[in-house]
C-alpha cells in the first residue's frame, strides 16, 4: 500500500531555479502548497495559483502585486504585497518554509519564519552569510530546525546524519565545480562577457549565483554558510575544485575517516531532502552511473585569479559585520556587471575595498547588518562613479 506523506508547504521565490523545482518535488509528493511568492513575475507567478491553489500568493513588488490581484481575482487565493506580504506568507502555519529567494532581501523572511517557529529550508545563503549569528542564535531559541537546500550544505548534513558529537568532526571539505572560467589567468578574465560568465558548466540557476560561480564568490560565501550551519572555524573548512560536480561534499572525522555524499549535478535532490527530512523518498533524478564519468578529478583552487574565495575566508576570519558586507557589496557588484557596468575582475576589487573600508563590531545587531547593506551598496557606487 502507498504510504500517505503529506506535508503543507511555504515556498518563498517560487518562481525562481529553485522555486520550480521545489514544485516539481512538490507535486511529486503531493505536498499542500500553502503560500507562494515572487518579486515581479507574476506571468509565472499566476500560472503557479492556477495548479497549486494556493491560500497565499505575495509579491514584494507593490505594482506587480496590484496587477496579480486582478489576474487571480477569480480564484480563492488571497494576494499579500510587499516585503511585508511575503513575511507574511513565511509566517504562516506550515511544516516548513523554503526560502529561495535570490539575495538580502532573503534575510527578513527566513527570520520570520523561525520568529514563526517555522521549520526552514533554506537555499538562499545570503541569509546566513549577512546575519549567521543572529539567525542561528534565533532558531536556537525558538528550537527551529535551519535545514540546508545548497547542494554542498547538504552533503555534508546527510554524511553527519546519527553523528552527533561535533567534535569528531575535524575539517568539512566544500567541492567547487570551478565555473567556467577554471584554469583561465586574470588576463584572460578581465573582458569576458556577461554571456560566457552565464554558461556554467554542471548547473542551471539563476543569474546571481550563476555569476557567483564564475567569479567563485558562490564557493566563499559556501563557506561562510557552513561556518554557520555547522558550528566549525573558517579553518576547518577546504574547499576543492571537482569539476564534475558528483561529490558534493565531505565531511572528515577525528580518525581521518572520511564521508561524502554523490549524485548527478541536480537540485532536486538536496530539495527534497530538506522537504521530507528525515525520510528519503524516490526522485525524478538519475541514477548516478560511475563508469559513465570513468574519472572524478581534484584540483586546487586558484585563489590568485579568483579572489573571491580569499575574501570571504579573510571576511569570516575578521566576523562582526565584515561577511555582510561582503555579501552586499558582492550583490551589488554581481549587479553592475549584468548589466554591464563593471568588468568582471573588478567584481572583486570593489568587494574588497568594501571590505576594507567597513568599521565593524563583534556584536551586532539586525539593525546593524541592514546598515551594513545600505553602507556597502552605497560604497560600491560610489566607487563606480570615481
Ligand atoms: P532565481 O534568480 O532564479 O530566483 C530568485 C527568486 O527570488 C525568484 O522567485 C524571484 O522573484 C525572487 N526574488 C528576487 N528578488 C526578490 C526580492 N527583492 N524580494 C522577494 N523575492 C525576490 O534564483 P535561484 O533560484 O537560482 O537562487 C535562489 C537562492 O538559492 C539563492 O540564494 C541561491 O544562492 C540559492 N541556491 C541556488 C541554487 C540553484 O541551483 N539555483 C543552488 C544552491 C543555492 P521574480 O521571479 O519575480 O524575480
Ligand atoms: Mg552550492
Amino acid at each position: 500500500m502507498k504510504e500517505e506523506y503529506r506535508k503543507k508547504i511555504a515556498l518563498l521565490g517560487s518562481t525562481g531555479s529553485i522555486g520550480l523545482q521545489a514544485l516539481e518535488v512538490a507535486k511529486l509528493r503531493s505536498f499542500d502548497v500553502l503560500s507562494l511568492t515572487a518579486h515581479s513575475n507574476i506571468k509565472v507567478l499566476e500560472a503557479q495559483i492556477r495548479e497549486f491553489k494556493p491560500k497565499y500568493a505575495a509579491v514584494s513588488d507593490e505594482k506587480a502585486a496590484k496587477d496579480l490581484k486582478v489576474k487571480v481575482a477569480d480564484t480563492k487565493t488571497k494576494v499579500l504585497a510587499g516585503p511585508e506580504g511575503v513575511m507574511q506568507c513565511a509566517r504562516a502555519d506550515v511544516d516548513v518554509v523554503l526560502n529561495s529567494i535570490v539575495g538580502m532581501a532573503g534575510l527578513l523572511p527566513t527570520l520570520a519564519a523561525i520568529e514563526a517557529g517555522n521549520t526552514v529550508a533554506l537555499a538562499n545563503k545570503e541569509t546566513l552569510v549577512a546575519a549567521g549569528d543572529l539567525v542561528m542564535k534565533a532558531a536556537a531559541q525558538k528550537e527551529v530546525a535551519i535545514l540546508p537546500v545548497d547542494s554542498e550544505h547538504s552533503a555534508i548534513f546527510q554524511a553527519i546524519q546519527g553523528k552527533n558529537d561535533k567534535a569528531m568532526i575535524k575539517r568539512l571539505i566544500l567541492t567547487a565545480s570551478g565555473g567556467p572560467f577554471f584554469g583561465k589567468k586574470a588576463s584572460e578574465l578581465r573582458t569576458v562577457s556577461l554571456e560566457s560568465a552565464l554558461k556554467h558548466p554542471n548547473w542551471s540557476m539563476g543569474a546571481k549565483i550563476t555569476i557567483d560561480s564564475a567569479t567563485m564568490f558562490n564557493k566563499g560565501l559556501e563557506l561562510i554558510e557552513a561556518v554557520w550551519l555547522f558550528d566549525v572555524l573558517p579553518r576547518q573548512i577546504d574547499i576543492v575544485v571537482h569539476r564534475q560536480s558528483v561529490v558534493h561534499s565531505l565531511v572528515e572525522f577525528t580518525d581521518n575517516s572520511v564521508l561524502a555524499q554523490l549524485g548527478v549535478p541536480d537540485m532536486r535532490i538536496p530539495i527534497q531532502y530538506a522537504l521530507t527530512y528525515p525520510r528519503r523518498f524516490e526522485s525524478p533524478v538519475k541514477q548516478l552511473d560511475l563508469c559513465e564519468y570513468g574519472k572524478l578529478t581534484f584540483e586546487k583552487p586558484d585563489y590568485e585569479t579568483f579572489r573571491g574565495l580569499e575574501i570571504c575566508r579573510q571576511a569570516i576570519e575578521k566576523g562582526g559585520l565584515y561577511p555582510a558586507a561582503v555579501n552586499s557589496a558582492n550583490e551589488a557588484a554581481n549587479e553592475l556587471f549584468r548589466q554591464g557596468k563593471l568588468g568582471f575582475l573588478e567584481i572583486a576589487q570593489v568587494v574588497e575595498k568594501t571590505m576594507q573600508a567597513l568599521e565593524s563590531k563583534q556584536d551586532y545587531s539586525l539593525q546593524d547588518v541592514l546598515d551594513t547593506d545600505e553602507f556597502s551598496r552605497q560604497y560600491v557606487k560610489s566607487l563606480i562613479k570615481n
